[in-house]
């Protein structure tokens, strides 16, 4: 007779811990249930642990349901998560089922296609239908070579579901798995020297954990070296996952892996799939069908049983950090993974994020360059600063601006107009000299609050006055950077009514219908300026553009968050990189009023190490990440005293123990005032990442206690790693 025994369950509930339940007989760690809480059905998973003592064992419910239809979530998916939630300080559970796919997080069985074959039984094999039997006769051949999927037994007979339904009663036919086709890679160009230098270097490591940043302009053949590896991956019987930044996951990115390996099933998971579709890819690549899985942020926690090789693609790009909910980044847990799988990890930019150098530069990640643009026939696009200063505008626009836009229509040349319209809070400068609003108590850059007239610092909370004139030189026209974008662009298509102008927005990037239209457009010839604004910047192929304006860049200058001039400069470098891309040399134009910033030189000299060893060496002399770690607390309530009082008594009632962390704030965010809530943060920064988590462990008791007394309008959330402050 079976035994009742208790099983802890993970639930997707805000709460830390497991809630026991009774299962009819032992389960593995990873099975899926079906558990009464709280009066719901609701969806659990088993994970080991042991029960409270100090539980009534006559309250303990059973298990709802077992669902059985998939194999228990596989170990390593379990670990991930553990490593999640320690690091997040965020509940187990809700983290599992933010991992899972939708239709694994509601308490039903999971529907997927039939992916296995029919084969013949001996019985079967014994027994060859007459000759009259036209169609059985035509499947029973067809099943001499061998498993075959239903899809393909259906092109030799339509009856084909009927008399295999009939045979597997009969004993004569069985279940089998699908035969896994053999490897076919179609050639690709033959790799540069710089590329095979990569290839041998990353493929010599397979099979240990080694982190490689592969550094190159767009167009310098990353993707190719990938496909390489990926090639090598799959021969050696292992799967492959490839993270790309949404927008690079393109139809014609899909289309490049499908063209390069025609028979292997790769997974692409994108968050426009239907929940059915998206389980289906999860669900292969778990089961070890799919060789690649190619997929935005959330594919990180995809199980794959014989993983061998992570790619990460623009590992510098802020969509691979989750801005709410589990507010995990990607690329830091694809190392993990690799780390834990003891594979080789890919990252990929033309402009690494400085946390990534960082890593490069104490030994930990090793770096591979590609300096050169694969294509021969491409050269890297000259840049140019067009002074505004001493310009008149037309309606934003310069002379030298005007005057190549009307030069390329001339020659029939596509031109991109690129208006960079990152929203940045205002920050106070000064053209004549250079100064900006910086605060007096810490290294951060003051924000213009234009509606009560102050300045105020976003990380420790000082508040001044607006000054009327420079305090530096006593110029009169200081003036908020980064203005000025929003009229622009039907002023391009007043001053060139003749032009054909298209425009791409958040509409047309929306389905790929919309896409396509684009790209047939402009490959067609039916466009002569191109104008958008940072979904244009990556991933996009749009053959011979000539000329790329950048309007509006200098917002990025100097702003309040530390990060901006890193974006800056890596988007500034991409949208330079759409030019020139064919047969000849691009011009690119940034319209600016700081002409001697060396952000700009940077750029002109296309000096992305430059750059980056002057960033990191500002961020080490401010104390800013990557120098230091942060986390942010943030609260929200209907008014900013609620907020500012829980994470005022939070601050106080946490300084006996912060040691070495130190607290910033309560400040009030940059987005002060969302949608009718008042935001307010409280900054934890120390020198040590384990002291930091030390810090927060402790903090989170305290925190729940301050939270469950609070208002009830009040929320509150950790960012542990916070990228937008
Ligand atoms: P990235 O990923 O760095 O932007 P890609 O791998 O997409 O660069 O390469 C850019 C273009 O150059 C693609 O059209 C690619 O097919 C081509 N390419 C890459 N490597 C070579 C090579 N060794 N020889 C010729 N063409 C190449
Ligand atoms: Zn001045
Ligand atoms: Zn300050």
């Amino acid at each position: 007779m079976d035994t009742f025994e208790t099983v802890e369950v993970l639930l997707d509930v805000p709460l830390h811990g497991t809630f026991t339940y009774l299962a009819p007989h032992a389960l593995p760690a990873g099975t899926r249930v079906q558990v009464d809480f709280r009066g719901r059905k609701q969806c659990g998973v088993l994970v080991d642990g042991v029960a409270n003592p100090a539980l009534d064992p006559a309250k303990i419910k059973p298990l709802a349901a077992i669902f059985d239809e998939l194999p228990p979530l596989p170990a390593a998916l379990l670990r991930l998560i553990d490593f999640v939630s320690a690091y997040y300080h965020y509940p187990k559970g809700a983290a599992l089922f933010t991992a899972l796919p939708t239709a694994l997080r509601v308490a039903q069985a999971a529907r997927l296609a039939d992916r296995r074959a029919w084969a013949l039984s001996a019985a079967g094999l014994a027994d060859q239908p007459p000759a009259r039997q036209r169609a059985r006769l035509a499947l029973w051949q067809a099943l001499q070579d061998g498993p075959q999927t239903i899809h393909d037994l259906r092109a030799v007979s339509a009856q084909a579901p009927k008399v295999l339904g009939q045979w597997l009663e009969e004993g004569k036919a069985e279940r089998a798995e699908p035969p896994s086709p053999e490897l076919e890679v179609a050639d690709g160009p033959p790799l540069n020297a710089e590329q095979q230098a990569a290839l041998a270097a990353i493929s010599d490591s397979f099979g240990r954990f080694q982190p490689w940043l592969l550094q190159g302009v767009t167009g310098s053949g990353k993707t190719e070296v990938y496909l390489h590896l990926i090639a090598c991956a799959l021969a050696a019987g292992r799967q492959v996952l490839v993270l790309v930044p949404e927008i690079s996951l393109t139809p014609q990115l899909l289309q490049r892996f499908a063209d390069r390996f025609p028979v292997t099933p790769i997974a692409a998971l994108h968050s426009s799939l239907a929940d059915g579709e998206r389980l289906q890819g999860w669900v292969d690549a778990w089961q070890g069908r799919a060789g690649i899985v190619i997929g935005t942020r959330l594919s990180v926690f995809v199980p794959l049983p014989r993983l061998g090789l992570i790619v990460v693609d623009e590992e510098h790009d802020g969509s691979l950090k989750q801005q709410d909910g589990l507010r995990y980044h990607a690329r830091d847990l694809a190392v993990w993974r690799a780390h834990d799988a003891a594979v080789p990890i890919v990252l990929g930019s033309a402009t690494p994020s400085l946390e990534t150098v960082a890593n490069v530069e104490a030994g930990r990640y090793r770096r591979l360059l590609l300096t050169t643009r694969a294509h021969a026939a491409a050269s890297l696009p000259q840049v140019r600063l067009v002074d505004t200063r001493l310009l008149r505008l037309n309606e934003g626009l310069s002379e030298p601006v005007l005057a190549a836009l009307a030069k390329r229509l001339q020659k029939r040349e596509m031109s991109l107009v690129f208006i960079n319209r990152r929203g940045y809070s205002p920050v106070i400068a000064c053209p004549q000299c250079g100064w900006t609003s910086g605060c007096k108590r810490c290294s951060s850059k003051l924000v213009l609050h234009l509606l009560q007239r102050v300045l105020r610092c976003h990380h420790c909370g000082w508040e001044e006055g607006v000054p009327r004139v420079c305090p530096d030189c006593g110029n009169v026209d200081i003036q908020p950077l980064g203005e000025g974008t929003q009229r622009l662009e039907s002023a391009i298509q007043r001053l060139f009514p003749e032009a054909r102008v298209l425009r791409i927005d958040r509409d047309s990037t929306r389905n790929k219908d919309a896409w396509d239209e684009v790209y047939r457009k402009v490959h067609a010839g039916e466009v002569d300026i191109l104008i958008g604004t940072q979904m244009l910047a990556k991933g996009h192929d749009f053959g011979a553009l000539s000329l790329v304006v950048v309007l509006g860049a200098d917002g990025g200058l100097y702003s309040a968050d530390f990060r901006a001039g890193e974006r800056l400069f890596s988007l500034l470098m991409q949208v330079a990189g759409r030019a020139g891309r064919a047969e000849h040399r691009g011009e690119v134009l940034v319209q600016t009023q700081w002409p001697e910033h060396p952000l700009y030189l940077s750029l002109v000299a296309q000096d992305f190490d430059g750059f980056a060893t002057r960033e990191l060496a500002a961020r080490r002399e401010a104390h800013f990440p990557p120098a230091i770690f942060q986390a942010l607390l943030r609260a929200d309530a209907h008014e900013a005293h609620e907020a500012e009082a829980f994470l005022g008594q939070f601050k106080a009632e946490a300084a006996p123990w912060l040691g070495e962390v130190a607290l910033f704030g309560p400040a009030p965010a940059t987005m002060a005032r969302l949608a009718g809530r008042e935001r307010m943060q409280l900054v934890f920064e120390c020198a040590d990442r384990r002291a930091l988590h030390r810090c927060l462990n402790q903090a989170l008791p305290l925190l729940e206690r301050l939270g469950r007394k609070a208002g009830r309008s009040l929320r509150w959330s950790l960012d542990v790693d916070p990228t937008e402050m």
